[in-house]
């Protein structure tokens, strides 16, 4: 399932090829993914000009220049591939694999033309993802929108509000943080990243690290470290976004450079400096956590 920072190199990749402009037409190829695509996806979008790509979440908004939105959520299997004369390419591909669009393909559900020949395809196996097309002033109250929570990166995401929606909480720290209305598109992979960087138990009561006083150490703590995995996360993401443009296909992009420290190493020795302990596994709400019970407390 892509995560935060694959969406956002998708968000980059899309922002280099369509701003500017004008789409020529849009192609639907079936009636629905996980929700109806608008059926009058087509006219909704003829022959206007894509002004900015932007994500909110895992939410990608492409605006056109009349107010008009395409929202897209690439779900469980859902990307994106730009084709064009000189170059083919899958923002964030490399980061979570699958099939590639080819406009033709048995998954490629919508393409969206421009006036200059290249295409951006939109596929999905599972159809877990969707599309819509929405005004920008009904962005907020959109049903998929309007109860999301901050971004986790450093611009949106403050020790003073994670407080704030901590305080009294007695559910683990861990499923608070996968709670979209508290955090919007911190995925599973990071929230045990961020955990173990700042050595905090997933199980732990999450009102135990908030106070009415105002962040204690350990929230300010555990917010330095979701900015830090998120942002170190899209870095490597975009890190390999500018050898992508005449990349023919895109197997010379590298799998996605970061390694983490808890993520899938059960029963390997713990990465925190001075810690002698191991990386355990366990499930909570239905999803894996890694963690190390010496160091996270
Ligand atoms: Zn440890």
């Amino acid at each position: 399932m892509p995560e935060l920072p694959e969406v956002e190199t998708v968000r980059r990749g899309l922002e280099d090829s369509l701003v500017g402009q004008r789409i020529s037409r849009v192609i639907a190829r079936r009636k629905d993914l996980r929700f109806p695509i608008p059926n009058d996806i087509g006219t909704l979008t003829k022959n206007k000009m894509v002004i900015s790509v932007d994500r909110k979440a895992k939410f990608l908004m492409i605006k056109l220049i009349d107010d008009t939105v395409i929202l897209s959520h690439l779900g469980m299997s859902g990307r994106w591939t730009i084709i064009s004369e000189d170059f083919e390419s899958t923002p964030g591909r490399f980061a979570h694999g699958g099939v590639i669009g080819t406009g033709d393909g048995p998954h490629d559900w919508v393409i969206i033309q421009l006036e200059n020949g290249t295409e951006a395809v939109y596929s999905d196996p599972r159809r877990f993802g969707f599309i819509d097309v929405i005004e920008s002033g009904g962005l907020t109250a959109h049903p998929m929108l309007k109860k999301l929570g901050p971004d986790p990166l450093p611009d949106s995401l403050t020790p003073d509000m994670l407080n704030e929606s901590l305080i009294g909480r007695t559910a683990p720290l861990k499923t608070s943080l996968l709670n979209q209305e508290i955090v919007a598109g911190l995925g599973n992979i990071y929230v045990c990243e961020a955990l173990s960087r700042s050595r905090l138990s997933p199980r732990r009561r999450s009102g135990s690290i908030a106070s009415e006083r105002g962040p204690t150490a350990r929230l300010h703590r555990l917010v330095s470290a979701i900015h830090d995995v998120i942002s170190e996360a899209i870095d490597a993401g975009g890190s390999t976004l500018s050898d992508y443009r005449g990349v023919q296909g895109d197997h010379a992009l590298g799998y996605f450079p970061l390694s983490f420290q808890v993520y899938g190493r059960e029963g390997e020795p713990c990465l925190n400096e001075a810690c002698k302990g191991t990386v355990v596994r366990y499930v909570q709400s239905g999803r894996s956590t890694y963690s190390c019970p010496t160091c996270q407390r």
